[in-house]
């Protein structure tokens, strides 16, 4: 049987734009300040997280121009891992252990992906960076937050935005009428079309009762203070 969890658990999911500052490939002053942030929550916070890949490849944008829609998703993939390294890195100089877990078998570099030794990484202080998706095509790196997060029984999901505080009616930056929202339901975000995540997320977070709190990476110390679970930017719940 599974010991008793005792500390907060999270499953934080950084997209590629965190990793890229906004370009191609990977920025290490970005990579290195958000290190330094989620390092600053532990061991006190067990932490997972599942990285995105947007900065090198979207397996959608790549089939558009021509490429079979699989070996893109691939790509994509892929990509997510470059990440998951230079966060490893990041990490490990500031004084935190971690574990890169890929959803595609690569021995040298990650290892597999296994639910129940990711638990363990977390409850003796190990930081577990999930790479590569779920290892299929046609998913999306937010699908796989809220189902690694459902499957290692995290408290909540951490959805880490570039470039916005919250969630709010309308894009603040195109209409003044634009509300900022303290809560929302998966109901209301799933029926006004708001994405906070892709849909397939939304809807695994509903039907599983795992809520999700959104909010801006910009603010001073805003990863940690997410983590440690203050409250901040949008809480979005069953
Ligand atoms: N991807 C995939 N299966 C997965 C996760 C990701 O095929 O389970 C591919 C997909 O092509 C996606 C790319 O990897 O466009 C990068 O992931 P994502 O777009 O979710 O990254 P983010 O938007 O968070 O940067």
């Amino acid at each position: 049987s599974q010991p008793e969890q005792t500390k907060r658990r999270v499953l934080l999911k950084l997209s590629g734009e965190v990793f890229g500052g906004g370009k191609l490939g990977v920025d290490p002053d970005t990579v290195r300040g958000v290190a330094k942030q989620i390092a600053a929550a532990v061991p006190a916070v067990e932490v997972a997280i599942v990285v995105g890949g947007g900065n090198f490849f979207r397996g959608a944008e790549l089939s558009q121009s021509g490429m079979d829609r699989s070996r893109a998703d691939y790509m994509g993939m892929l990509g997510t891992v470059m990440n998951c390294l230079a966060l490893q890195d990041f990490l490990e100089q500031a004084g935190v252990e971690t574990r890169v877990q890929s959803a595609i078998t690569m021995g040298q570099v990650a290892e597999a992906y296994i639910p129940r030794r990711a638990i363990r990484h977390m409850e003796k202080g190990r930081v577990v960076i999930f790479g590569a998706g779920a290892g299929l095509p046609y998913f999306s790196t937010d699908t796989v937050a809220a189902q690694r997060a459902l499957e290692v029984h995290a408290d909540v999901v951490l959805m880490a935005k570039s470039g916005v505080d919250a969630v709010y009616t309308a894009d603040p930056k195109k209409d003044p009428t634009a509300e900022r929202l303290e809560t929302l339901s998966y109901d209301d975000a799933l029926r006004r079309d708001i994405r906070v995540m892709d849909q397939t997320a939304m809807t695994m977070c509903k039907d599983n009762k795992l809520s999700m709190v959104v909010f801006g990476m910009e603010g001073e110390g805003n990863v940690t203070r997410a983590i440690q679970g203050e409250k901040l930017g949008t809480l979005v719940s069953a």
